[in-house]
């Protein structure tokens, strides 16, 4: 199994190339070659599989043995999971009939985002340790390998790269956040943690100059090269496949409590579909790979809050970022462009970077004159020119042809933040509390749930709406959501690492201005304070 870039460069890379590159030098993201297929007793033959069991014979599938071997992926797997609070990894939650929540959030900050970085963290220190070992096979010892990971957060990404990396060999790792701008729960979640290779950076300003900051960066050759930069944001290929993992534990977990086995004549008649908060569609692209693998899911339904760029390419054919007319100060109206800032802020995207990926295969699919590398070939310059599009004019369209294969496989909607909170009202407080358990939902997982129950579904399918935040980690909408509720307690849902949390201890550099050449300067002077 080899990898190569959705736009068109021939290359064809190793997963552990694609890993440590990040992105494809054209720009790119990295796709595998073919989508593989699933051994064909898998219903029976993973049937008890465990979380960690099913990882493995997954990531088998997109790893190649002489690459990573068996038993050494099975540690990495072992290990990245044993930092999860539940057995069950990601537990599937009955609320009602026919309806399912997968926690995806029992990881160390709480949000689905650990899966995928807790795997991520300890992957780059098995290849950067093995790329060391095998230069010093070849005599090469002065050239011992040392990675600097840089990304900028507004939350999420942040704590769970810090805590997927935190403490790792030859990796250091500096987040850059706006100041005062995410959560409390967020910044002392990233500052708190005092391992000396963690290095969070607070910039006075916004997401957008911390992001810009680091992009800048990264296209500074001297220095990228200096300190050997890399990235763990949401289009590295590995957080993809370990998300995979948890759509097949699920398919196995709702068989296992409607006590019917999955490859029995009964479960013929059983239709599943998931609900997924969306952002930057990374979450529910695993979900694709798992359906394109061979699981038997009948749709994917993409739900986005007012950032709904998504919603409106699934309704439409075009993507097309949210264009507002502003004032340009002379009382003339000029478009820009804008992020609202919503209740689910881990959704407020402007684009979906993820979303590349399956325009390569719709792309690829709408072909069907040539074959083989021909039409690999096609597919790599059809998106190398959607992406100009977006690039240029902020919009790209497919064609009806190519909407019509999209939406095979998805549905979509948009909730505002008035749905949200009613839904997070809704299912605290059910309306008939002997079919439905009383649950507080996070406002991200809200979003996916007020999808979920506009969905017009037959009654032999089954909904599964995935939970991307523990409700603890966004206590302010859900505090204002259930205020009325006199009986609502926050305490109870608050998990005792919460507890004193904001008291502890914390380290992290403040810069002053958001300028490229400041944090130039705190990075190489943390570097040096974490080498003494
Ligand atoms: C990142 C995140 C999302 C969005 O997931 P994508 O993979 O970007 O679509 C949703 N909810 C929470 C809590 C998140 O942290």
């Amino acid at each position: 199994m080899k990898y190569f870039s959705t736009r068109g460069s021939p290359d064809l890379l190793t997963f552990s190339e694609v890993v440590l590159i990040g992105l494809s030098k054209d720009g790119g993201l990295f796709i595998p070659q073919t989508i593989p297929t699933l051994p064909s007793d898998w219903k029976t033959a993973w049937l008890n599989h465990s979380f960690t069991s099913l990882a493995l014979e997954i990531f088998s599938l997109y790893i190649p043995d002489n690459e990573i071997p068996r038993k050494d992926l099975e540690c990495l797997i072992n290990k990245s999971y044993s930092t999860f609070r539940e057995s069950d990894i990601t537990p599937l939650k009955k609320i009602k009939e026919n309806f399912y929540i997968l926690e995806l959030f029992h990881g160390p900050t709480f949000a689905f985002k650990d899966v995928a970085l807790q795997f991520l963290g300890n992957l780059f220190e098995y290849l950067l340790e093995k790329k060391n070992l095998e230069s010093l096979e070849k005599k090469d010892t002065n050239k011992k390998e040392r990675i600097t990971i840089l990304g900028a957060t507004s939350g999420d990404t942040g704590s769970a790269a810090i805590y997927g990396l935190r403490n790792k060999k030859d990796i250091s790792v500096f987040i850059l956040h706006p100041r005062g701008k995410v959560s409390p729960v967020q910044e002392a979640q990233m500052t708190t943690v005092l391992d000396k290779n963690v290095h969070n950076i607070a910039v006075e300003g916004t997401f957008d100059d911390c992001q810009d900051i680091v992009k800048t960066l990264f296209s500074d050759n001297q220095f990228n090269q200096k300190h050997n930069l890399g990235a763990i944001n949401s289009i590295n290929w590995a957080r993809i496949l370990a998300q995979i993992v948890y759509y097949f534990h699920s398919y196995f977990q709702l068989f296992s409590s409607l006590n019917i086995l999955p490859n029995s004549p009964e479960a013929n008649n059983i239709k599943f579909q998931y609900c997924v908060p969306t952002g930057n569609f990374g979450d529910i692209l695993a979900g694709y790979y798992a359906k394109h693998m061979g699981l038997p899911i009948e749709n994917l339904v993409v739900a986005t809050n007012s950032n709904d760029i998504l919603d409106r390419f699934f309704k439409t054919g075009r993507y097309e970022k949210i264009v507002k007319i502003v004032n340009d100060g002379e009382g003339n109206g000029i478009g820009g462009h804008t992020v609202y800032e919503t209740l689910s802020p881990a959704m407020d995207i402007s684009i979906s970077s993820n979303f590349e990926r399956l325009l390569w295969y719709l792309a690829y699919e709408s072909i069907d004159t040539k074959s083989g590398k021909e039409k690999i070939n096609l597919a790599g310059s059809i998106v190398k020119k959607w992406m100009d599009d977006l690039k240029s004019k902020q919009c790209l369209t497919v064609e009806r042809a190519q909407l019509e294969l999209a939406l095979r496989d998805f549905k979509s909607d948009k909730i505002s933040d008035q749905e949200t909170m009613e839904t997070i009202r809704r299912y605290y407080v059910p309306q008939d509390s002997r079919s439905q358990i009383s649950y507080v939902l996070d406002p991200h997982t809200a979003v996916g749930v007020a999808a979920a129950d506009r969905q017009k579904i037959p009654s032999n399918m089954y909904q599964i709406c995935l939970s991307t935040a523990h409700p603890a980690k966004f206590s302010a909408a859900v505090e204002e959501s259930l205020k009325s509720f006199s009986e609502f307690k926050f305490q109870e849902i608050l998990p005792k690492e919460f507890v004193g949390l904001l008291e502890k201890e914390k380290r992290c550099v403040y810069i002053e201005k958001a300028d490229p050449e400041m944090v130039k300067k705190t990075i190489e002077c943390e570097l040096e304070k974490e080498f003494i």
